[in-house]
């Protein structure tokens, strides 16, 4: 009888030690599998601002690629000269190589202007520059005729074309001011003004 007496009490010495063993190490688990879960929702914010910021990046794409030159897109080009405060622009078609681009790679194409309008069909660059325009002119008589002058940048004049506009059919006014010398600044105002006399 005593030993069966024993051996119960072995068992339940032995089992009572296993809950307690549980009942010490439940908590420790439970706080694990918290951690566990902490861990888990972390990773699944984080999972989360990943995936917004792919999706703003992707619309950030589709934005852009929205905004792409066309083939039948305008270039301006626009420059200040510092020497003579005057702005001259270019107009051309966008050239083949910046067709469907967008308005950053067409700015990586001109580091040098800043690009001041972009759209799928016109874009204007500007830019600065130093020195004067190059389009300073002076119409002047010679012997009865039209010719133009550029006036350089040092005062000096260069002759650049003979018109053949005879000055004796114009108004009187204009054959006055020709005769004193006409300064025109720009190709275009030089233009018109010829043709104005023509
Ligand atoms: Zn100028």
């Amino acid at each position: 009888m005593n030993r069966v007496i024993i051996v119960m009490i072995a068992i339940i010495v032995i089992i009572s030690a296993i809950f307690t063993a549980f009942a010490i190490l439940k908590p420790n688990r439970e706080e694990t599998v918290k951690e566990e879960t902490q861990i888990a929702e972390e990773e699944i914010l984080d999972d989360c601002t990943d995936e917004y910021e792919i999706m703003q990046q992707e619309l950030e794409t589709t934005n852009s690629n929205e905004e792409k030159t066309s083939p039948n897109c305008s270039l301006e080009i626009k420059t200040y000269f510092k020497g003579c405060q005057h702005i001259t622009r270019q107009y051309s078609n966008l050239p083949e190589n910046l067709v469907n681009l967008s308005k950053e790679e067409i700015q990586e194409k001109y580091p040098e202007c800043e690009v001041q309008s972009f759209s799928n069909n016109e874009v204007i660059l500007y830019n600065q520059k130093e020195g004067e325009c190059g389009e300073h002119y002076l119409l002047k008589s010679e012997q009865g005729v039209v010719s133009i002058y550029q006036v350089l940048e040092n005062g000096n004049l260069e002759k650049i074309e003979e018109t053949g506009i005879s000055i004796e059919y114009l108004p009187e006014t204009d054959r006055m001011n020709i005769e004193k010398g006409i300064e025109v600044n720009g190709k275009q105002n030089l233009n018109q003004l010829l043709e104005d006399f023509e």
